[in-house]
């Protein structure tokens, strides 16, 4: 990996790491009171196979003729198309410990890299 790699990488997992903080700010209350409910036989709103689908709720915006209306949609989604919980969204992201980053950065300061 080079140097600008690693800067890249890092970058983009700190930026990650503050949308998660606004959504906790946002709406952490509403989506904390809601679970999906158990699965059952459907069609995937994604990838419209029959398969054992969830609800979710999803928050959608319309604009329409100047005005903007907000509304709840349920769109049931199989395990493959559901969307991942913000836990598991995080679990992907590469965390660099403090101690990397500072290491990255004198290393870089050096001109070791
Ligand atoms: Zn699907």
């Amino acid at each position: 990996m080079s140097l600008f790699d690693d800067h890249f990488a890092s970058k983009n997992a700190a930026s990650a790491r503050a949308w998660a903080m606004d959504d906790d700010k946002n709406g952490s209350k509403k989506e904390k009171r809601h679970e999906p409910a158990a699965p059952k036989m459907g069609v995937c709103d994604k990838c419209h196979r029959e398969a054992l689908v969830r609800s979710y709720r999803t928050r959608q915006t319309d604009l329409g003729n100047g005005a903007a209306s907000f509304g709840t949609v349920i769109k049931y989604f199989c395990e493959e198309c559901a969307p991942k919980s913000r836990r598991e969204r995080d679990a992907d992201v590469p965390q660099l410990s403090n101690k990397q980053v500072k290491n990255l950065m004198r290393s870089a300061k050096k001109g070791l890299l």
